[in-house]
């Protein structure tokens, strides 16, 4: 594996005794991760055992069951594809700092490896054990094609500035992943008693699970070849009519890490798909979703109004006091209650399949702006909708996502409108010519299929 994917957090000392323990945090995977990698190949190198450790957190910005049930049937896959391996495996949970601490203390364990995730609380959470333990901690991106430090040095300002360096970049990066081999027999294994972890989960259950989509990297496998071999051929054509199904609906298992976007692009590239079809595809898959990840490894403010182009907020701030036709508060949003059928429509997916189409996450969040008082109403109301409801939720996908709708963010200036000020606009009249509206809000109000 390239040096370049991995970076050191401290600058304490590789010893040689304990285990090698693999903070598994973002990337919750066994096949094609290449923190596991890393860590398997310090193992090797060193002739020492490997633990994989995950810390579950109550309540991790805003989840609710319906995100940890996601996850936790996927960590039990985990588990039980590291126990074919013979690596041990410890769900750890309460605070993270002290928990991954007092693990790394009692294995007297020889380095910590753990998967790069650019969100404030991680940072936080790996910047207070970096500095606590006296054993080498760094950090390896398995979440991006090209590691987000090598992509870039700085915030970017648009897709194309970061199209133009992954252009140059990616070919080398898109390499076929080693096949990790089994450790020697473990004693130490214990199973995860995964009834008492659920007993003891603190989250709001009142958003339930959905069953449209399996949980796991297996199941995830399988909808990415059903994609590639049905979807993918016609994706340039249909994905941006939300009836139509014409895209991967791959974004829960990708931001679970359950699927390796590595992995996604390969399987993408080895099919037939006309070549149109496949650019597509990868600009979302790689370009859009890689800029994501730099907005939020360079921006502090990734989730506020403090993260705006200067431009967005000075035309925001002139059409603060326009007058609004409509203003809506959080609970009738929530409640689908506003004049707009396909708005609500959007919202009623959003909340009973937790996953809503691309094109309308963009006209959703951007009504939103038009009916609340101000810009920064607009972008909490967005996120709290979007991180309770969406299986994707909580991703620097929904941050930008939301930025680039509320604040214009990797955008340009557009023609004024009340409002928007020059924030691209979207309206019903927009909608209705891409779409058959009428369907998709007939449609909605369907029982969510399994
Ligand atoms: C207001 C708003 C909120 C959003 N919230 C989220 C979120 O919480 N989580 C999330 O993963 N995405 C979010 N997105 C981005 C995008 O809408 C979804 O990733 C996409 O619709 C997921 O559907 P798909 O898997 O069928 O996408 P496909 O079109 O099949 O694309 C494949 C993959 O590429 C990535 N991708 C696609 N579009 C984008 C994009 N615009 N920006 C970044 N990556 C992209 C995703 O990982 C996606 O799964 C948001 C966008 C907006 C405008």
């Amino acid at each position: 594996m390239s040096p370049e994917r991995i970076r050191p957090l401290n600058d304490q000392p590789r010893k040689a005794s304990g285990p090698i323990v693999y903070w598994m945090q973002r990337d919750m995977r066994v096949r094609d991760n290449w923190a596991l990698l890393h860590a398997a190949d310090m193992t090797r190198d060193l002739q020492l055992p490997l633990t994989v450790c995950f810390m579950l957190v109550p309540s991790f910005l805003g989840a609710t069951l319906r995100a940890y049930d996601f996850l936790l049937q996927g960590l039990q896959e985990v588990e039980r594809d590291l126990r074919r391996l013979n690596i041990v495996f410890a769900l750890l949970e309460g605070d993270p700092p002290e928990e991954v601490c007092r693990l790394i203390h009692q294995l007297h364990a020889s380095a910590l490896v753990t998967d790069f995730n650019p969100l404030r609380p991680v940072i936080t959470w790996k910047t207070q054990v970096a500095s606590h333990v006296d054993i080498q901690m760094v950090e390896v991106d398995a979440h991006n094609i090209v590691p987000a430090w090598v992509a870039s040095d700085h915030q970017e300002w648009s897709a194309a500035t970061l199209r133009r360096k992954l252009g140059r970049l990616v070919q080398s990066w898109l390499m076929e992943f080693p096949v990790l081999q089994p450790s020697a027999e473990n004693p130490l294994q214990r199973p995860v008693d995964w009834t008492a972890v659920r007993s003891r989960l603190s989250c709001d259950e009142t958003v339930r699970p959905v069953h449209w989509c399996t949980p796991g990297t297996q199941a995830g496998m399988r909808w990415l070849r059903h994609f590639c071999d049905e979807v993918l051929p016609s994706y340039a054509d249909r994905r941006n009519d939300p009836t139509a199904q014409g895209t991967s609906m791959l974004s829960p298992w990708l931001h679970f890490g359950q699927i390796s976007a590595q992995r996604v692009a390969l399987e993408a590239q080895s099919t037939r798909a006309p070549a149109d079809a496949l650019q597509a595809f990868l600009e979302q898959l790689i370009v859009r979703r890689e800029l994501a990840d730099n907005w939020c490894l360079y921006n502090a403010d990734y989730d506020s109004v403090a993260g705006f182009p200067t431009w967005a907020l000075q035309t925001l701030a002139r059409h603060a006091e326009d007058s609004r036709c409509h203003t809506y508060t959080l609970p009738q949003l929530n409640e689908e209650a506003t004049h707009d059928p396909l708005w609500n429509a959007a919202q009623h997916n959003l909340r009973e399949k937790g996953y809503l189409h691309g094109y309308l996450r963009m006209y959703w969040a951007k009504q939103i702006l038009v009916w609340t008082t101000s810009a920064d109403e607009a972008l909490k109301d967005v996120l709290w909708l979007n991180d309770r409801y969406e299986l994707d939720g909580r991703d620097p996908n929904g941050y930008v996502g939301a930025a680039w709708s509320i604040g214009g963010v990797h955008d340009r200036p557009w023609p004024q409108r009340p409002v928007f000020g020059s924030i691209r606009s979207m309206t019903l009249t927009g909608a209705r010519s891409k779409f058959d509206v009428e369907k998709y809000v007939a449609d909605s109000s369907l029982p969510a299929q399994s």
